[in-house]
């Protein structure tokens, strides 16, 4: 079987003075290398969406899923012309009851208020061919949630952001990575296609579309060992 990597990016920049996780900030040259790499390499880097006909062993080829969580203005400023430039598509998932703000959820634990993208930057990220996923409406702990807040976190992002730009979406993204077999179930009954955890692994055909795992790229990932988590067992052996 042929692994499908999915990687997974947060924040793009410098990561800003006292912020904890800076493993969660990707350089921008650092990004800019990886994806050239890639390209030289011969591999398309999709959307989720586009890379599900992969994902479910219909088609094959060298291809890996990018993705960005959470839609800080940083994935728009500065991964978005990447993208462009090296004619890559990737997936941003978006809390779609916080655009223009900022991380409430995290922003105490990790000393760090990061900006949200707007509407209209939410917009241009789809207009730009990228796509557009959900990521709840507030960022809350889905098996924490009762069957009433699923609903309106789960389905509600979904139509928010649709209406939004116009585009349909498929692709679900669960924060912190927190789910149960109550909380998948849901995740599919709102519509979604497939969803994407924080476990760390390659996704390969056949795998269950509501549980994908994913590459944590992270700040210390340098060049090679970023191959080395794509190419490699290394980060199955991780999951
Ligand atoms: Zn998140």
């Amino acid at each position: 079987m042929k692994n499908i990597p999915i990687l997974m990016y947060h924040n793009i920049g410098q990561p800003p003075e006292g912020a904890k996780l800076r493993g969660l900030y990707v350089r921008k040259g650092a990004f800019a290398r990886q994806m050239w790499l890639l390209k030289l390499l011969g591999y398309k880097g999709l959307s989720m969406s586009a890379a599900l006909p992969y994902l479910r062993g219909e088609k094959s080829g060298r291809v890996v899923a990018i993705t960005f969580d959470d839609g800080y203005l940083d994935t728009f400023e500065l991964a978005l012309p990447i993208l462009n430039a090296v004619g890559f598509n990737a997936t941003c998932y978006f809390v779609s009851g916080r655009s223009g703000q900022y991380n409430d959820w995290d922003a105490a634990t990790l000393n760090v208020q990061k900006k949200l993208m707007t509407d209209d930057q939410i917009k241009e990220w789809n207009a730009a061919g990228m796509e557009v996923g959900a990521h709840s409406r507030t960022h809350p702990r889905l098996t924490k949630s009762t069957d009433e807040e699923l609903q309106i976190e789960l389905a509600g992002s979904k139509t928010e952001l649709e209406t939004l730009t116009g585009a349909s979406v498929t692709q679900f993204c669960y924060p912190y990575g927190d789910l149960d077999t109550r909380v998948a179930q849901a995740v599919l009954k709102a519509g979604y296609e497939a969803a994407t955890t924080v476990q760390r692994g390659r996704a390969s055909p056949g795998d269950d579309l509501m549980r994908l795992k994913r590459i944590l790229v992270s700040g210390s990932s340098i060049l090679y060992l970023f191959l080395i988590k794509l190419l490699t067992k290394y980060e199955d052996k991780r999951g």
